[in-house]
């Protein structure tokens, strides 16, 4: 595969994007696991330089935005100082979904990151490329991924690329995911960004075998065992969000679904509630997102966010009941869309995502394609 283009846009660090409100910088966080104090510090950096808030995106990264372009120099030491860009060559390639409830594979989200930032030719993956790893809870294996890893015991396991799959056992995992990954580098033909793109006979499904992955339904809000699934209204992370969860844990896993796992959070839902997160999978507030829209978007006129919002407001009010999970977007390009969401696109009032969150009237739902 021939250098990156320029039409792969996904941004970082070292290369945001440059939208309506200013540059967006996103900053990957394989696995999902951080420490709070290192959200704080990016929210405040945010809040000191752009939007007050820090989007959580569709795939458990974080995103600043409204930031001055070009990015000052003090953004780009304040973001490094954190510990989140490791490595400068690959930063917008570590797109590593993992089980976020299962701590058992932290070593081997490491270990795979370590592996990824190691070899050089990976640094070509396009941004769009996404692994997940997962153990037997299957978590995570809902969302759009390229390569997947899926430990099922102590000693067996499943690679899979695609709709292909062989065993691997979990010590070769690491390995097994780097030469899938290699070989699209490698053999992908222009054009293709991601393994969905390539033709049956790719060297990259070489020795697989027609296997698909059983998926587990995406984690919602709510007490699970002693943790909590907290989720982040409209994916935007707050200041006051972060002290909440400050007084409740020292680190806590972003989800690709808008939400945190707070380990042991299930003796603080009330002031994790007062802050401002959903702690419930009733209610409106867990089932509605939306992509950023008007104004921060030049593609459309349509204020996506405040649509979400009154919808959100006017179902809790007329005490309706939300049975549908609903993305609101402003344009066909549907960004930041879930695996299994219903998409409205450019709803013209309130009242049609109301109808959408409270009825079962079928929705079109569409493939993501930005990530939001
Ligand atoms: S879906 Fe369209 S309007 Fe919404 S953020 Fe993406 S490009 Fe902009």
């Amino acid at each position: 595969m021939s250098e990156r283009s320029p039409l792969d846009r996904c941004p970082g660090l070292l290369r945001p994007f440059v939208a309506d409100d200013g540059a967006l910088v996103r900053l990957r966080m394989p696995g999902g696991r951080v420490a709070v104090s290192v959200l704080r510090e990016v929210v405040e950096i945010a809040a000191a330089h752009g939007a007050p808030v820090v989007q959580v995106t569709s795939r458990g990264n974080l995103q600043l935005r409204a930031l001055p372009n070009p990015l000052p120099l003090a953004v780009i030491e304040a973001v490094e100082a954190t510990g989140l860009l490791p490595s400068a060559s690959h930063e917008r390639v570590r797109n590593i979904l993992a089980a976020p409830l299962a701590r058992d594979l932290d070593p081997l989200v490491a270990s795979f990151d370590a592996a990824l930032r190691a070899e050089p030719r990976l640094a070509q993956l396009p941004g769009r490329f996404l692994f997940a790893i997962s153990d037997a809870s299957a978590s995570v294996l809902s969302e759009r991924w390229d390569v997947a890893y899926q430990q099922t015991s102590e000693r067996s396991g499943t690679l899979y690329a695609g709709r292909l799959g062989r065993e691997v056992a979990p010590a070769h995992a690491v390995r097994a995911m780097v030469d899938v990954a290699l070989r699209f580098v490698e053999t992908a033909p222009d054009g293709a960004w991601n393994v969905c793109d390539l033709p049956s006979d790719s060297p990259v499904f070489e020795g697989l075998e027609p296997s698909t992955a059983v998926a587990a339904a995406p984690l919602v809000p709510g007490v699970v065992g002693t943790d909590l699934v907290a989720g982040v209204p409209l994916g935007m992370l707050t200041l006051q969000h972060v002290e909440a969860l400050a007084e409740a844990a020292d680190e806590v896993v972003i989800t690709p679904w808008r939400s945190l796992v707070v380990p042991s959070g299930a003796a603080r839902v009330e002031s994790l509630r007062s802050a401002g997160l959903v702690t419930e999978p009733e209610g409106p507030w867990a089932r509605i997102s939306a992509c950023v829209g008007a104004p921060s978007c030049r593609r459309t006129t349509v204020p996506t966010l405040d649509l979400a919002r009154s919808a959100a407001e006017t179902v809790a009010s007329r005490r309706l009941t939300a049975t549908q999970d609903v993305h609101v977007v402003g344009c066909e390009r549907r960004c930041g869309t879930g695996a299994s969401d219903r998409v409205l696109v450019a709803p013209p009032t309130v009242d049609d995502v109301v109808a959408a969150l409270t009825t079962t009237v079928p929705t079109a739902t569409a493939a993501t394609r930005g990530e939001q």
